[in-house]
């Protein structure tokens, strides 16, 4: 210990002793003190002793209020939330506000405000003068008021004045505070408001526990700030500096505080986690704070299910739900329920939403899921059905006890100790929701779900402290708790002070008079000036370090630490594995991790050396590792959907006159196009959203739909069809096209979309895109496509006049790519400076292709599987393997840099003006 953390001890010890009592600023610090009593005790050899009198603020509040006030009930934050809800709607702008029970927790705040900071303006007639949003409140307040008056209802935001005006009332002798209430120690209050400082006075004899920065024995003085090059390498250092403060003392206890600590928990978490494992050292630590309860998975999982019961479910909450757990009844069932669920996507059956019966109930057997678990799910439904359609939340909450013991909640596996406490607090949740009916008022089970929710949503789930040697918080969390040590991480101008928003509900003007909290950048300073001294005094070492550089930005240093501690300095080199002063060197070493490929084919086809092109790790993890993505569900037609329904019309308009197609410029001249192209497409229509046809489409969308559908991809290849008809003359000699390519000894199937024939004998690849791509696409080192060169470069032949794009978009239909003799084989009108023309397909262009598609093939084979998008975040962003990959983990500086450089060049480049 410390020798602040020692006379802290020794000044509790003698406070109680003395028939004090300690108040700590919150329900953690209340936790820390007591938890330094109780090991006091332990090293004394004691076995038992009295529950010490150490409270937290608003429980001590409480339990002095309760004695004073026999009468009315004191709402619990969720009732007083919903009261105001109530008022709101009730009132004229309510009625106007499409949700307006959101304005309720604003409403809220904004009482709290006005009770801790501006008491004087909680009287009616001072608030007669507030205009617009204020105005609107100031009704809205003077109805809450009077409902809790004509009720009997307490808001807890009035505690501390009500027991103010009780304990003067009390007292007996002309306004003095008696003298026979104990005293109190007040431990960790950066400040107290004058709201706060006379209810102490009003109670008696009171003192303010204060760690002095320059007090006798100060362990203050060894303080610094480091500035890191970013935010992995701040962390790493952090993470070493306690690695090497519990070697240095096992007993040591440590702080890191972290502004905004929910952004950066993670790569916190994963990184102490490594060094644990990494060199078996010690580092038990634990998170001070804790997540919103609708996030912990048993908490979330009964909300979903009781969601279910009455109403659809999007599809990723229903995949999260079955895979959770939390609904079946044993690993068996878990998997025929996430079977269940892929049979479903991998039919291209996937939804938006999904009510129980559409899934419970599907019109195909083979994708029925578990027997057992849609009993239980139907029976749960039915016993909420027997339930009057209105009834007290009371009964609704105990309902929801049943039918989610009725549907399997919380699933077969033995709970942990989290798991434990996380159900325990849901049960306090539901509890509090049952409370809603304390008005008398009856709800649908439709609206206490919605409560429930909400319920949740307020509610912050943090485990059981286990008195870690590592404490992890955030910096006003951290009142009350002293340590051997404290590391400050993001000390920059952006997060320290931080930076909030007033209550829109209250005049500005009033809340920089009272310095509300975020009134003004000057009250955040002079708040985060007042923390930052208490932590500077309240342990041996303290370290303040930034990062010079964000995800998208270069940051500065905190200029309250600046003017605290100078200049930010750079991290010493024992805390990093380089010399932070020293330029970064890049030293080059044999990776022998590589594995090659083992096989002689590979079935991803040119998608995968597009991809080893794009990112080594994304072939890697595609062709390799297997993994794919789902196509997001959506109430349409997704993209990929849309074009397999274009792709699949162009290749009936070119099957040949035998299928009732075309197959060359003087048939295409021949035809009523529209009628022609209509016909194609109401056939495509019935065979693709046939059900039971193997790769048929949803079959869940209305006529109405299809028919819009039908009617836009007519006038789609009706209007491409008619820019084809201006092309010199053709043959299409084959679509869909498969064949098969062989490079670097690796063999790969191609699919071309179309191959023609033209008048030179000339052979022109054609590839379908409905996108903006152009032939820039092919070029450089590491291009965005392969296809069509892999095709031209290594199965081309002597007769390949050119390889193209054929850009079908309404009023943009084009071709881009590079030909031979673009005038004399495809269309006679192309100026000069089209690319078609200026940029024609040469045999140095197909050597450069092979080259370069040989080497990525050789490197594919090699097993070279890097991290290393092509184009930063433009590559990653429609990459689907960030979570396996975990770029987002890697030094920004070095990975992402440069991201939008040349981002649209493959976008732009192309003729288009023929
Ligand atoms: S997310 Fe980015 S870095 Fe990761 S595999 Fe994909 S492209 Fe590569």
């Amino acid at each position: 210990m410390t020798s602040q953390q020692h006379a802290r001890v020794a000044r509790v010890d003698t406070w109680l002793a003395n028939g004090g009592v300690v108040v700590a600023s919150s329900e953690r610090a209340a936790r820390s003190v007591a938890s330094a009593f109780h090991s006091t005790r332990r090293v004394e050899g004691l076995l038992a002793w009295p529950t010490p009198e150490i409270f937290s603020w608003e429980g001590w509040l409480r339990e002095r209020w309760r004695e004073r006030n026999g009468g009315g009930l004191l709402l619990n934050p969720l009732q007083e939330q919903m009261l105001w809800g109530r008022v709101i709607g009730k009132s004229q702008t309510g009625a106007r506000l499409l949700h307006p029970g959101r304005l309720a927790s604003a409403a809220q705040q904004a009482y709290r405000l006005l009770a801790n900071y501006a008491p004087g303006a909680l009287k009616s007639s001072t608030r007669l003068g507030w205009q617009g949003d204020p105005a609107v409140f100031h009704e809205w307040l003077n109805e809450f008021e009077s409902r809790c008056r004509r009720e009997s209802l307490a808001s807890a935001s009035l505690l501390a004045l009500q027991l103010t005006e009780a304990l003067r009332t009390e007292s007996q002798d002309g306004g003095s505070p008696r003298r026979d209430r104990p005293g109190l120690l007040l431990i960790g209050f950066d400040r107290l408001l004058e709201t706060q400082k006379d209810l102490l006075n009003a109670w008696g004899e009171w003192q303010l526990d204060v760690p002095t920065e320059d007090g006798p024995g100060d362990d203050a003085g060894a303080s610094h700030f480091f500035g890191a090059t970013d935010g992995v390498t701040e962390t790493a250092a952090c993470v070493s500096w306690l690695r090497d403060k519990l070697r240095a003392n096992p007993e040591a206890r440590l702080l890191v505080i972290a502004p905004s600590l929910q952004n950066r928990r993670g790569e916190l978490e994963r990184t102490l986690l490594e060094a644990s494992s990494g060199d078996n050292a010690d580092l038990d630590f634990e998170f001070s704070l804790g997540v919103p309860l609708v996030h912990v998975g048993v908490a979330r999982s009964a909300l979903l299910l009781m969601q279910w019961l009455h109403e659809p479910l999007v599809e990723h909450e229903v995949d999260w739900l079955l895979s959770s757990g939390c609904c079946a009844a044993s690993d068996a069932e878990e998997i025929a329920l996430a079977e269940a669920m892929y049979a479903v996507r991998s039919r291209g059956l996937e939804r938006p939403e999904w009510t129980l019966d559409d899934f419970a109930k599907p019109l195909r057997p083979e994708l029925a899921p578990p027997a057992a678990f849609v009993e239980r799910m139907l029976a749960a439904r039915d016993r909420l059905g027997r339930e009057p359609s209105r009834q007290s939340p009371f009964d609704w909450a105990e309902l929801t006890r049943s039918v989610l013991e009725i549907a399997g909640w919380p699933g077969f596996r033995p709970e942990s100790s989290v798991a434990f406490q996380a159900r325990q607090r849901w049960e306090a949740v539901l509890d509090d929701c049952g409370s809603l009916g304390f008005d008398g008022s009856l709800m649908e089970w439709g609206e206490f779900v919605a409560a429930t929710e909400t319920a949740l949503g307020n509610t912050i789930f943090a485990t059981e402290s286990t008195d870690s040697r590592i404490q992890i918080t955030e910096p006003m969390e951290s009142a009350g708790q002293l340590a051997d040590d404290i590391w400050f991480l993001g000390a920059d101008e952006e997060n320290w002070p931080g930076r909030g928003t007033p209550n829109a509900l209250l005049p500005i003007s009033l809340q920089r008079e009272t310095g509300m909290p975020h009134a003004s950048q000057q009250a955040d300073w002079e708040l985060a000036q007042d923390v930052t001294r208490r932590l500077l005094a309240s342990a041996g070492e303290v370290v303040f370090s930034f990062s010079r550089q964000s995800t998208s930005a270069e940051m500065r240093p905190s200029r309250l630490i600046t003017q605290r501690l100078g200049c930010p300095g750079h991290l010493p080199p024992d805390l990093t594995n380089a010399d932070e002063s020293q330029p970064q060197l890049t030293e080059t070493f044999e990776d022998a991790s590589r594995i090659r490929f083992p096989h002689a084919a590979l079935g991803g086809g040119a998608g995968s050396l597009t991809r080893q092109s794009l990112c080594p790790f994304q072939a890697f993890g595609t062709a390799r590792l297997a993994t794919f993505q789902w196509e997001p569900a959506e109430p349409g037609l997704n993209a990929k959907q849309r074009g397999q329904l274009l792709h699949a019309v162009l290749h009936g308009v070119w099957a040949g006159s035998a299928q009732g197609g075309i197959s060359s410029l003087d048939e295409l001249l021949s035809k009523d196009l529209r009628a022609f192209v209509s016909e194609i497409v109401d056939r495509v229509m019935r065979e693709s959203f046939a059900s039971g046809r193997r790769n048929s489409l949803p079959s869940r969308f209305p006529a109405r739909f299809l028919e819009l559908e039908a009617e836009r991809l007519t006038k789609l290849v009706t209007e491409w069809l008619a820019y084809e008809r201006e092309r010199l003359p053709f043959v299409v000699t084959g679509t869909e096209v498969d064949s098969e390519v062989e490079v670097a000894g690796l063999r790969l199937r191609v699919r071309l979309d179309r191959v023609d024939e033209l008048a030179n004998g000339g052979k022109l690849i054609i590839d379908y895109k409905s996108s903006s791509v152009g032939p820039a696409a092919w070029d450089g080192e590491r291009p965005d496509d392969v296809q069509l060169p892999l095709y031209a470069a290594f199965a081309g032949g002597d007769h390949l006049e050119g390889l193209i794009f054929a850009r079908v978009r309404p009023g943009e239909a084009e071709f881009r790519g590079r030909v031979r003799h673009a005038t004399e084989t495809l269309r006679i009108d192309l100026r000069s400076q089209n690319a078609l023309v200026a940029k024609p397909l040469t045999d140095e262009q197909l050597a450069e292709w092979r080259q370069n598609i040989e080497r990525l093939g050789e490197e594919f084979l090699a097993g070279r599987a890097e991290v290393d998008p092509k184009d930063g975040q433009n590559t990653c962003g429609s990459c689907h393997l960030h979570a396996v990959c975990r770029i987002y983990e890697q030094p920004v500086a070095t990975i992402l840099a440069g991201e939008d450089e040349g981002a649209d060049d493959a976008k732009d480049e192309g003729g288009g003006d023929a």
